[in-house]
């Protein structure tokens, strides 16, 4: 019996988030007493996947796999996890994976649990603990069925370093063409800007900056710092950045290690999609502004006056 997990790549690179899941499995397979087996997409060389506790690897390589599809991949997903006899099935909650996870689920007859923050409360019974209401509580799921699939919030266990001998094996599912009746024809990507999904630090602009004009200073700093820039809704809803960058529970969702929020009064509706992130910096003029009371850190003060401040300590600290 193994762990299967799904090792998510972009152009021939592990996302980091195939890092945590395979750090993740290595601790359930010890406390199962099994191995770990991951299943890649058009990746030449997973040898890195060692460094984590992958046991073996099964390479899917073929071309009319390069873009992502979701019900060819789920296939190929499905098939591998019968050939290991894997009773575990562990994905990420990346907007791709979470896609993938139902039909992976379905198709295995699994039940499925999504969101899952830490290692099962218990193995027999199953039991997973699951953010629930846009993070604002847990839950404890239990799935009785005997092949289960997993869906892992992002940064919710963190890259943990663990070697083992990989070993790699050449794997070719059978693809129908039919799993192909929804296909990504071209991808759009907006060049030289970090992805806020793939980000350790977020910096994100509210109203407060008063005005598209002003948005060189959120990307200085976000520059300062090499992270991905957001925005609250109502700057995308009025046009000062594109939607791509409205964070929330409407938005994307941020799980970043650092989120600096910059005249963000903090409603309900923008942390609930941005809570998952470690440490939540505020820069707020307004002392009784929500969003201190989830902070970890608050500077009460003019975002025009600080951040041009901070920006010149962040420089200066990183030429040191
Ligand atoms: C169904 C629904 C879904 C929603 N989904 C989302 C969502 O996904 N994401 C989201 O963000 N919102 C969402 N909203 C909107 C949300 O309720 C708030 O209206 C919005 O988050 C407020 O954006 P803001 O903080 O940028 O603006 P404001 O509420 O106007 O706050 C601006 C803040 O900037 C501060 N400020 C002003 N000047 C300065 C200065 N010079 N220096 C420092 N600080 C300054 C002010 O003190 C204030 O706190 C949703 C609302 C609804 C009803």
């Amino acid at each position: 019996m193994s762990i299967l997990i799904y090792a998510e790549s972009a152009e021939g690179k592990f996302k980091k988030v195939a890092f945590e899941l395979a750090s993740y499995a290595k601790k359930v397979a010890e406390s199962l007493g099994s191995t770990v087996t991951a299943i890649t997409f058009n990746i030449t060389d997973a040898s890195e996947l060692s460094k984590y506790g992958v046991d073996k690897v099964l390479k899917v390589n073929d071309s009319k796999l390069a873009n992502f599809s979701a019900k060819a991949y789920a296939d190929a997903i499905q098939q591998a996890a019968k050939k290991e006899d894997a009773k575990l099935v562990l994905l990420s909650s990346t907007t791709d994976s979470a896609y993938l996870s139902s039909l992976v689920a379905v198709s295995l007859d699994a039940g499925f649990a999504s969101n899952v923050v830490g290692l099962p409360v218990s193995t027999s019974p199953f039991q997973v603990k699951r953010n629930a209401f846009s993070n604002k509580a847990f839950n404890i799921t239990e799935i009785s069925t005997d092949v289960k699939v997993l869906g892992l919030a992002k940064n919710s266990f963190g890259i943990v370093a663990s070697s083992s001998n990989l070993t790699e094996e050449d794997y070719a599912p059978s693809i129908n063409d039919a799993d192909f009746a929804i296909k990504i024809e071209s991808t759009e990507k907006v060049s030289g800007k970090i992805a806020i999904a793939d980000a350790d630090i977020v910096v994100s602009g509210g109203r407060g900056l008063k005005g598209p004009e002003n948005w060189g200073l959120i990307e200085d700093l976000a520059a300062a710092l090499g992270a991905a820039t957001a925005c609250s809704k109502p700057v995308s809803d009025l046009g000062w950045r594109p939607h791509g960058e409205h964070v929330g529970q409407t938005g994307k969702p941020v799980a970043s290690n650092l989120y600096i929020a910059v005249g963000i009064s903090g409603a309900i509706q923008h942390i609930a999609g941005i809570n998952s992130s470690k440490v939540k910096v505020v820069i707020n003029s307004d002392p009784e502004a929500p969003f201190f009371k989830v902070a970890d850190y608050g500077v009460v003060g003019d975002a025009f006056e600080i951040v041009p401040q901070l920006i010149e300590k962040i420089k200066a600290f990183k030429a040191q």
